[in-house]
């Protein structure tokens, strides 16, 4: 059976489900293909979470221009969507004349940009304003607009509140073919159930490729190749940060000698992120982490952070970085983001940094240009962009015989939220930790991780073999 949409979007990582969130405010019919089992399960949950001011930018580039506009929405998209952001300030520091140098070029180029509250300031001032870090520092760019979110809380929320607007996903289909026809574009996905492969074919107007690091391959089903995409990894460690934070802002790191910059970013639930480093994974995406990567951060990490106390390292994790080329000429990188816009086709291919902080801006701007080529298109007009979270959990109003046991003792969630992310798309044990943090404190499972498996199972109607960490290939329990 082939199924006739308006609008077919490929992935539900943040880009795909913003896309999604955008085009829900239109009277189409919306669907979202992933081939995965859940959104946000790829490069939307291995990144620093950092809202960007825009000084990084090149001037007059979209990321540029978005950035900044992005920036400044900030509180106002995450009001609507009931999501925690903190607007921390970040101060990149440099250490010498090369890093000072670069600092300069950045004010300059934030200036240009229209980043607001940015400025330059001496060595000893970022020192009394982040005493933890190493001395020495020589100057620091302090920008007031850099802020952080947790980008899958982010990702989801938009996800639920498209959903609840009326468009429909579809997980574990893989689009494995797209060929033009006369109505659109006709795609072939299989979706693995784990028990059997099934085929369907859909029949879209228009097509948004939110694919991440395939986006290139998956326009290449159709269209020609114009971009490429060089896979390389990206490693993190996450320290838990105590009574006094080892750093109250996102701190960027300006080597002198030519390296990777690194950062330091807290986060909202008291961890501190460190990375990321950048190294080649013979051209894959890969999410797995390398003891050399990993080494190289926890000796940055020594240096930058001297008191930081060792014990406090709760976790590491991967990420993989797509960085695009003009495929006929692989020397010429492309730094700003690409939208290949082909018939009945948009792709964003290679969106890296800050593809979280532009996501509500990106997925506007392909409804827009979409809209732009249907011509008149009704609004829907049940659309609400507010969201409803969750509610946290609170010690005034916990009873036992509603909420059930506290299952994470670290983070404080019960039975009862647990049940709840289930309801509202959770399928493993990762989809319970980034909707719920269970799992995610101190003893990172060891205690709660049996007591989730079971809600899980008892919630999905699966056995407890069947459930696993994070999708197909990932079961604990043999
Ligand atoms: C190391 C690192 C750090 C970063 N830090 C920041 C930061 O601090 N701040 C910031 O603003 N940005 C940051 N970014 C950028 C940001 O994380 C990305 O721009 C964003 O997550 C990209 O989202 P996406 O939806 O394109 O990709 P993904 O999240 O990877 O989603 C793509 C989805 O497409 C699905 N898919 C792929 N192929 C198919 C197919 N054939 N059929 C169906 N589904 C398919 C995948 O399963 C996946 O779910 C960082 C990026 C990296 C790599």
């Amino acid at each position: 059976m082939v199924e006739y949409v308006d609008i077919v979007i490929i992935g539900a990582g943040i880009l795909g489900c913003f896309a999604a969130r955008a085009f829900s405010a239109y009277d189409l019919k919306t669907i979202v293909l992933e081939k995965r089992e859940d959104v946000c399960t790829m490069i939307s949950k291995g990144n620093t979470g950092i809202v960007y001011a825009g000084y990084d930018m090149h001037p007059g580039s979209l990321k540029a221009n978005l950035t900044v506009k992005s920036n400044s929405e900030f509180e106002d998209l995450c009001n609507e969507l009931g999501v925690p952001f903190y607007r921390c300030g970040s101060l990149m520091i440099s250490y010498g004349p090369n890093g000072d140098r670069s600092l300069e070029k950045k004010l300059e180029h934030g200036r240009q940009n229209g980043v607001p509250n940015l400025k330059m300031i001496s060595g000893e001032e970022a020192q009394k304003m982040e005493p933890n870090l190493k001395q020495g520092i020589t100057k620091a760019l302090y920008a007031e607009t850099t802020g952080v979110v947790n980008p899958w809380e982010l990702g989801i929320a938009a996800f639920e509140n498209a959903r609840s607007n009326g468009v429909s996903f579809r997980f574990m289909e893989e689009v494995k073919s797209c060929e033009a026809s006369e109505d659109g574009i006709l795609l072939k996905t299989t979706s693995d159930n784990g028990h059997s492969d099934k085929e369907h074919t859909y029949v879209a107007k228009y097509v948004i490729n939110c694919a991440g690091s395939d986006a290139s391959t998956v326009r290449e089903l159709l269209f020609p190749k114009t971009i490429g995409i060089h896979h390389t990894r990206a490693n993190y460690l996450v320290y838990e940060q105590g009574k006094e934070r080892t750093v109250s802002r996102v701190v960027f790191y300006e080597p002198e000698q030519k390296d990777k910059a690194l950062t330091l970013a807290p986060t909202l639930d008291r961890h501190l992120i460190i990375g990321a480093t950048e190294s080649e994974s013979d051209d894959q995406p890969t999410y797995a982490t390398d003891r050399e990567d990993l080494e190289r951060l926890l000796s940055f990490t020594r240096d930058i952070l001297p008191e930081m106390d060792a014990s406090t390292l709760l976790n590491q994790f991967g990420s993989a970085r797509p960085n695009p080329y003009l495929y006929d000429d692989p020397s010429a990188h492309l730094s700003d983001f690409n939208i290949a816009e082909d018939d009945r086709m948009i792709s964003l291919i290679g969106i890296k940094t800050p593809g979280i902080t532009c996501a509500y801006e990106l997925g506007k701007l392909v409804a827009d240009k979409i809209i732009e080529r249907i011509g008149e298109v009704k609004e829907n007009s049940n659309y609400d962009p507010i969201r409803i979270p969750p509610e946290p959990f609170s010690v005034l109003r916990y009873n036992s015989a509603v909420d059930g046991p506290i299952i994470c003792a670290c983070n404080l969630v019960t039975e009862r939220m647990i049940r709840d992310a289930v309801k509202r798309g959770a399928t493993t044990i990762n989809g319970i930790r980034r909707r719920t943090s269970a799992g995610m404190g101190r003893c990172q499972g060891a205690e709660c991780e049996e007591a989730i498996i079971k809600i899980l199972a008892d919630e999905l109607e699966i056995s407890i073999q069947e459930v696993t960490k994070d999708g197909t290939g990932s079961t604990i329990i043999i």
